[in-house]
Parts: structure tokens; C-alpha cells; sequence
């Protein structure tokens, strides 16, 4: 027998606790299904400077549990099971977890988000949040006046190391080719800034330090050089994995396999909404995933009332 509910969130990152906080104020019969543990990515990050009402900053994964009561107290219900089977496109909509538990619902919305792809190094996940980070936007404010490696070659990558280069003492580009492969926008701005030094045809192949990163050490694939760089952090900007194997076949795609919806984000299925960093976007933090979330839980009403047709 299926537990039957107006709207089940898949994943419980920022994007679904807040449609869940927005849905249960909606008076809607909410279940948020998250495989791991409430926050998603914002859930592993020590510290969070840059989300609005927290001068002093928030753990994130203090900001996490403090979502899901609040999304509790209206109502919402967590259960922790990844989902492994869905039928969007059957009225209502079924989804089927690990423990092969059947859910029904009128509306799903996909917050299943994404997550940045490693270099896989020895000391990599040791290191994570002791100098190893993802995410520039996040944590360089915490490298000012010091020396980071960037390592990428992408846009993401190149704008990483202009924003870096405005905080930091010195900043070095690590990139295994001998060009960038970002757009040609990004080189004039890296070039004049005076701190950052290219290092092409390079892979890291070590990260040191004990309790925090204190350098790494790259071997250059061309010339079979192997280079020491001391350093306070490293920036791994080698892209992100979206977390859509769930919704292939299903949901349309991007070309890099995020879920094509707009600002209102509406998938291809109605009655089916994507929120958060699995979203086609431009911008992937955690004001960007509560936005969506409050987006889709406000359609999703609207939805299950008539008032929209998709
Ligand atoms: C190290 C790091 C530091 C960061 N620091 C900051 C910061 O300081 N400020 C900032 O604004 N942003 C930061 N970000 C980015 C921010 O965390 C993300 O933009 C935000 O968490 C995205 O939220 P989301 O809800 O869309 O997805 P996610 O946070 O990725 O959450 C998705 C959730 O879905 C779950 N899920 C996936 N598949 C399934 C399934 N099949 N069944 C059930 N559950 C599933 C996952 O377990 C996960 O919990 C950081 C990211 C990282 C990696």
C-alpha cells in the first residue's frame, strides 16, 4: 500500500527543506525524502559567510538543522531513504525507496542537487575545510592576504582565480594543458592582476600538510618536472556532478545533465518542479537553492489547485 501525500520533495539540501517549510505553511501534506542527512553540501561546510542574517557567519550544518525544524513545525515530514525508482508522468506520481517503501503524490519536486567533482588525491577528504575547498565564492574570504592554488582549467576555474586574486597575496593557476579552456574574457583580467602564475601542463599530484594544507606538489607532464608550491589552500574547480541519474529518460536534460527548467522551475512533466543546484543556472549557492525552493512550493500550490497548467 502507497503512503499517499499532496507533495514529496526528493533530497534534503537547502532547496528542499525550504520548499518543504513553504509547502507545509501552504497547509499541504509534505514528505521530504533525503538519502543521507539533512543540508546536502550546505550540511558538510564548517562555516557559511555570505547567507543573509548571520554577521558572524553559521555552520552549515547548524543553518541545515535549524531548516528542517523550521519546515517541521509546519508540518513537514523527513524520512531518511534514498529514492531509487520514480513514474513522473503517471497521475498521481509514484516514487519508490531504498527499502522499497511506495509514496504517492500529486506534485514531486527534485532538489537532489549536485556535487563537485574531486581530484581524488590520497588527502583529499582529509583535508576538506583545512585548506582543500570547492568553492571560492564560499571560502576565499577566509584566504585573504594568503597563497592559493587554483586547479581547472573551465570558467569556473578562471573566475575562481579572478575573484582569488583580488583577496589573495598570490594566487596560482594549476591546469593540466597548456591553455585555458575558459572563455578568452577571463585571461585579460587573470593576466594584468600581477599575483597569479600559470602553471600549464600540470597535475597535483600530493596534497601536504598535517592538519591544514600547507602546499602540494605538481608533476609537469610535458617536461616530467616535479614542482613543490607552498601554499594555505587549494581550490578544486574541476566541475560538478549533477545528481540526476534518478530523472534520465524522464526529465529533459542539459548537455552537462542538469534539469532544464527556468526561474519558475518548472520541468518538462507538470506537476513536476526542480529547485536548487540541480537546476540549470547561473549562479549555484545556497541563497540561489532556498529562492528556488520558495519558488517551486508557491507552484506546486498552484498546481495542485488548478490555478496553473503546469
Ligand atoms: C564544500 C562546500 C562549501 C560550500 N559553501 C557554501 C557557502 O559558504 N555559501 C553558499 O552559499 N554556498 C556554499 N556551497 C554551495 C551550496 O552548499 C549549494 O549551492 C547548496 O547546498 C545547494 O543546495 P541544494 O538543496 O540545491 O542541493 P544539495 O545541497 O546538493 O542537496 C541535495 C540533497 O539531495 C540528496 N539526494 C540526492 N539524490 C537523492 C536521492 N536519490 N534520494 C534522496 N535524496 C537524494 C543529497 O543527499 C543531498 O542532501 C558550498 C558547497 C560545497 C560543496
Amino acid at each position: 500500500m502507497s503512503q499517499s501525500f499532496d507533495v514529496i520533495i526528493i533530497g534534503g539540501g537547502p532547496a528542499g527543506y525550504t520548499a518543504a517549510l513553504y509547502c507545509g505553511r501552504a497547509a499541504l501534506k509534505t514528505l521530504l525524502l533525503e538519502s543521507y542527512a539533512p543540508g546536502g553540501q550546505m550540511g558538510t561546510t564548517d562555516m557559511v559567510d555570505n547567507y543573509p542574517g548571520f554577521p558572524q557567519g553559521v555552520g552549515g550544518f547548524d543553518l541545515a538543522t535549524e531548516m528542517r525544524k523550521q519546515a517541521e513545525r509546519f508540518g513537514a515530514q523527513s524520512m531518511f531513504q534514498k529514492v531509487t525508482e520514480i513514474d513522473l508522468e503517471s497521475n498521481p506520481k509514484k516514487i519508490t525507496t531504498e527499502d522499497g517503501t511506495q509514496y504517492e503524490a500529486g506534485v514531486v519536486i527534485a532538489a537532489t542537487g549536485a556535487s563537485p567533482r574531486e581530484l581524488g588525491l590520497a588527502r583529499e577528504k582529509e583535508l576538506r575545510g583545512k585548506g582543500v575547498s570547492y568553492c571560492a565564492t564560499c571560502d576565499g574570504a577566509f584566504y585573504r592576504g594568503k597563497t592559493v592554488v587554483v586547479v581547472g582549467g573551465g570558467d569556473t576555474a578562471a573566475s575562481d582565480a579572478v575573484l582569488l586574486s583580488k583577496i589573495c597575496k598570490k594566487v596560482y593557476l594549476v591546469h593540466r594543458r597548456d591553455s585555458l579552456r575558459a572563455s578568452k574574457a577571463y585571461l585579460k583580467p587573470l593576466e594584468s592582476a600581477g599575483n597569479v602564475e600559470f602553471v600549464w601542463d600540470s597535475a597535483v599530484q600530493e596534497i601536504l600538510g598535517e592538519n591544514k594544507v600547507s602546499g602540494i606538489t605538481v608533476h609537469n607532464k610535458k617536461t616530467g618536472a616535479d614542482r613543490t608550491i607552498d601554499c594555505d589552500g587549494i581550490f578544486v574547480a574541476v566541475g560538478h556532478t549533477p545528481n540526476t541519474s534518478l530523472f534520465q529518460g524522464t526529465l529533459v536534460l542539459s548537455g552537462a545533465g542538469y534539469i532544464l527548467a527556468d526561474e519558475t522551475t518548472k520541468t518538462n512533466i507538470p506537476g513536476v518542479f526542480a529547485a536548487g543546484d540541480v537546476r540549470e543556472k547561473a549562479l549555484r549557492q545556497i541563497v540561489t537553492a532556498v529562492s528556488d525552493g520558495a519558488v517551486a512550493a508557491t507552484m506546486a500550490e498552484k498546481y495542485l489547485s488548478g490555478l496553473a497548467e503546469a
